[in-house]
């Protein structure tokens, strides 16, 4: 799918970012010049408090038509805040990025090298990662687990300096569920993916505007945008506790005749037994509603059925 490549959107979600702002622009204004395309920076304020707002408008009026500024009246999160951009670019090459400057803008030209080569999603993997080893840890996982379920080998999935074909942000903005992962919708619409290998900053400035609990949050996100398969757990953990209750029981028979009924306290862990075959049908029968929980999800989001790339031959 070689095709003349005219405008590059670069979207940026800015949380409370006032002390990053000046030196991401000039640098992003620099790195998206050498590339030779059009383009247009998008900068979606996310609900900042500080002076994040005046200094998007400034560079906005020095920059008309080149720097854009979108403006969410409260925080609703990065993920969202991109989205917003997402509806406002124009590109036919869209490139995320975060505002602190932990992953530099001067490696864009790459990205958008490899789009131009034919690629829809090209992510990035952060080298020598500057984050916490609890980060780092959590990062791992995740990775590992989202490998394992979508099958498609990106290693990195946690780093939002990444760029997309404009079939896949429009595909993307089909979706209308209120709480996404960018990277890991991209890849269900995406045929052909690339990574390439970026460097890796300290935060420059201010701390990192994820919480705690926004972290959790976020990789529930993550969980339930991927898969309902939690729910389907329920059910077989009740098969396994009722299994085993089924086992007990058994075992508690055959003692019971060939000890007496002296054994195992009169009948008292036959009643365990009992219990636990009983508890095992209760979650049986919760398995059984998630099923459905799971299915009313699915279609309450309506994520398009299936997404046409392309048609030739008309
Ligand atoms: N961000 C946002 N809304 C939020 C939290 C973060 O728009 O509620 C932006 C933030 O301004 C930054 C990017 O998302 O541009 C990544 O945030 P941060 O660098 O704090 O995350 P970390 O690097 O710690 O993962
Ligand atoms: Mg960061």
């Amino acid at each position: 799918m070689k095709n003349k490549l005219s405008l590059l959107s670069v979207v940026i979600p800015v949380f409370n970012e006032e002390e990053n702002l000046d030196e991401l622009i000039r640098r992003c204004l620099e790195a998206c010049r050498s590339i030779g395309m059009p383009f247009e920076i998008i900068l979606v304020d996310d609900g900042s408090s500080d002076a994040s707002v005046q200094k998007i408008t400034e560079a906005s009026q020095q920059h008309p038509g080149i720097i854009i500024g979108v403006f969410l009246n409260r925080n609703y999160g990065q993920h969202a805040a991109v989205m917003a951009g997402f509806e406002e670019s124009k590109g036919d090459i869209v490139v995320t990025l975060d505002a602190d400057l932990q992953n530099p803008p001067e490696e864009i030209p790459k990205l958008v090298g490899k789009i131009s080569d034919g690629y829809d999603v090209v992510g990035s993997v952060r080298m020598s990662r500057q984050d916490s080893l609890f980060r780092r840890m959590a990062s791992l996982m995740v990775n590992k687990g989202v490998q394992l379920h979508t099958g498609v080998k990106m290693h990195d999935y946690g780093c939002m300096l990444r760029a997309y074909r404009r079939s896949i942000v429009k595909a993307m903005l089909q979706c209308h569920e209120r709480s996404t992962f960018i990277p890991i919708l991209a890849n269900t619409f995406a045929r052909k993916t690339s990574e390439i290998e970026v460097s890796h900053e300290r935060r420059s400035e201010g701390d990192s505007k994820y919480s705690l609990w926004k972290l959790i949050n976020l990789h529930f996100d993550l969980l339930t945008s991927m898969t309902t398969f939690p729910l389907r757990l329920l059910s077989v953990l009740g098969v396994i506790i009722s299994a085993t209750g089924m086992g007990f029981g058994l075992f508690l028979l055959v003692m019971r005749l060939i000890h007496g009924s002296e054994w195992a306290v009169q009948g008292v862990f036959t009643l365990f037994a009992i219990l636990f075959i009983f508890i095992g049908a209760q979650f049986i029968g919760m398995g059984l509603l998630g099923e459905y929980i799971g299915r009313i999800y699915n279609d309450v989001r309506a994520r398009p059925r299936y997404f046409v790339q392309q048609v030739i031959g008309r």
